[in-house]
């Protein structure tokens, strides 16, 4: 099957990746077991010279799906990992190197910050936060050994929009490259990579996968940094289970679909709670209240089903006896799966530059693909329980 790259995107998601003429005729690619791959003669073996030459470094099953997600965003090879956070540590291990230092985004999903506050500065790795509305002022924090500049838009949890293309352009200026966070935009409805960005990384755990059954991660760069991104990639062992990508591949031929029906639910979802009384304020970068929302009306051709929203102060008890009772909505971490979510996260401990103070609890929502009035009604009686709890 062509591998054209000048396809529409929802045509990529389906065609990508596939060759069915290398597979008798099979519409999806095999999924390959193997640790040991023979080789014929003692020349191929020297010589290295098969695709495949020992699991830990690949099969045509990881190919397939290393190809389609290439394809999708627009850069040159993708690497898939054990997660997405491993995804994230791999990629920063790949481009830092004892001396260096790093510009992370202050809105940056808490685990990764976890890894730049403890790893990195063991391995002698400078790390400053910024604002993620920093813009081209990110030159002013740029230091004659930024190597990296991180971002991650919009943030985790608070959705802040960053002007990717003003900041790469300060980066590279400052002789940095920029690796962007792309779990939200899935590598779907935004494409870093056509905005400047040197490598994206998605936890495919969220929406290429889509049916919480798969923890992944990739890792996508350019042509010129791709060789950095193989050496630590093959010497940090990583390694993806077959059965993982396979599952992961059947995801992705829908992902243009469910994204449609998470942002529509999402988007109806948000509107909803921006009418309640007790709702100090809505997240969600698709509703003109948001903030950015002109800036991700710029850089992204859609939303997906993650937002927050700020409950009105209100006891804990309150609090507990809305989201215990929750008879759809799940109470549970990560997202991008057909199910929806809520949980409750706390910003403490995970803004040093920014302020974590948002007026009141926040609560994140993933809209599933269930029907958006029956979730309204779940969260209807879960505004009940709440206020009957603090009458
Ligand atoms: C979930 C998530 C990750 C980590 O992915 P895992 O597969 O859970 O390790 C990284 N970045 C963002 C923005 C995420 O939401």
């Amino acid at each position: 099957m062509s591998q054209r790259t000048d396809l529409r995107p929802d045509t990529l998601v389906v065609t990508a990746g596939r060759n069915p003429e290398d597979n008798f005729g099979y519409v999806n690619p095999p999924v390959f077991h193997g640790s040991t791959i023979l080789h014929p003669t003692v020349k191929v073996l020297k010589a290295q010279s098969q695709p495949f030459t020992y699991g830990r470094h690949g099969s045509p099953t990881s190919r397939s799906l290393e190809t389609a997600i290439a394809l999708l965003e627009g850069g040159y090879r993708t690497k898939l990992l054990q997660s997405g956070l491993a995804a994230v540590t791999t990629a920063l291990i790949a481009y830092l190197k004892s001396g260096d230092h790093l510009l992370m985004v202050d809105s940056v999903y808490g685990p990764s910050r976890s890894f730049c506050d403890t790893m990195l500065p063991r391995m002698g790795i400078e790390v400053d936060y910024y604002d993620p509305y920093a813009g081209s002022d990110i030159s002013s924090l740029m230091k004659p050994n930024t190597k990296v500049v991180y971002v991650e838009s919009p943030g985790s949890n608070t959705f802040e929009l960053q002007d990717v293309p003003a900041i790469v352009a300060a980066a590279h200026a400052g002789g940095a490259i920029v690796i962007a966070d792309n779990t939200y935009g899935a590598g779907y409805y935004y494409k870093p990579m056509a905005f400047g960005v040197d490598v994206s990384v998605q936890a495919v755990t969220k929406y290429l996968c889509g049916h919480s059954d798969v923890m992944m991660g990739c890792i996508t760069t350019t042509e010129e940094l791709w060789s950095g991104l193989h050496e630590a990639y093959r010497n940090l062992g990583q390694s993806v289970a077959p059965d993982d990508i396979y599952l992961v591949s059947r995801g992705l031929r829908t992902l243009h679909v469910r994204l449609e029906r998470h942002m529509q639910t999402s988007i109806t979802l948000a509107q909803w709670l921006e009418k309640r009384p007790e709702v100090l304020r809505v997240i969600h970068p698709a509703l003109p209240s948001h903030p950015d929302h002109a800036l991700w009306k710029r850089d992204f051709t859609g939303a997906c089903g993650l937002f927050s929203f700020i409950l009105k102060p209100c006891s804990d008890d309150a609090q507990a006896a809305m989201l215990d009772g929750m008879e759809l909505m799940g109470m549970g971490y990560s997202w991008g799966g057909f199910e929806s979510l809520i949980v409750p996260q706390s910003l403490k401990n995970n803004r040093s530059v920014t302020s974590s103070d948002f007026g009141g609890q926040l609560i994140r929502i993933h809209a599933g693909l269930e029907n958006a009035d029956d979730l309204i009604a779940d969260l209807e009686a879960g505004f009940a329980r709440l206020n009957a709890c603090d009458k």
